[in-house]
């Protein structure tokens, strides 16, 4: 069984983070999505609502799993058996950000990172803003699956 963590804060999860879960099905038999709950970061959606929100969209899935955790990402990883840590990449900002902590989780752990390139079309989309978008009263359903 290839088991995958996909994590991340996802407030909220995009269709960006979607796109990326989609393709990954291709290459694991199984994808964790891992709500990181960091206590002193504020968060804008509530993570009750984001996790319902997030297993409504894979309920017809079942290789697609939802649960929140708090701590190390390779210490979740290892709790649930899996190889790999599963993450998108829009820019050279991201792809440098992800360098480090892939670097950091595989001398940590031996666990590798997969690393997905955005679509193009969504290479604009983050939860930021997103946010943004929605505490200025606009419609953010274009940007959520
Ligand atoms: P974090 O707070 O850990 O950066 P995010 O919820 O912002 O978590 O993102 C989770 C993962 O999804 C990251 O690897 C991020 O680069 C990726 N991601 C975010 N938006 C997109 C997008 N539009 N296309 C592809 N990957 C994305």
């Amino acid at each position: 069984m290839r088991i995958a963590i996909f994590p991340g804060s996802f407030d909220p999860f995009t269709i960006g983070h979607h796109d990326i879960v989609l393709r990954a099905l291709n290459l694991f038999d199984e994808i964790i999505i891992g709500i990181g709950h960091n206590y002193t970061k504020r968060e804008t959606f509530p993570l009750c609502e984001r996790l319902a929100a997030i297993q409504r969209i894979y309920d017809n899935e079942p290789r697609v799993r939802v649960e929140v955790y708090d701590g190390l990402t390779v210490d979740f990883a290892t709790q649930h058996n899996a190889q790999f840590i599963l993450r998108g990449v829009r820019s050279t900002l991201d792809f440098e950000y992800e360098r480090n902590i892939a670097e950091a989780n595989k001398q940590l752990s031996g666990i590798e990172t997969v690393l997905l390139y955005t679509r193009p079309e969504y290479a604009h989309i983050s939860s930021t803003l997103v946010r943004d978008l929605h505490s200025h009263g606009k419609d953010i359903s274009q940007y959520l699956p």
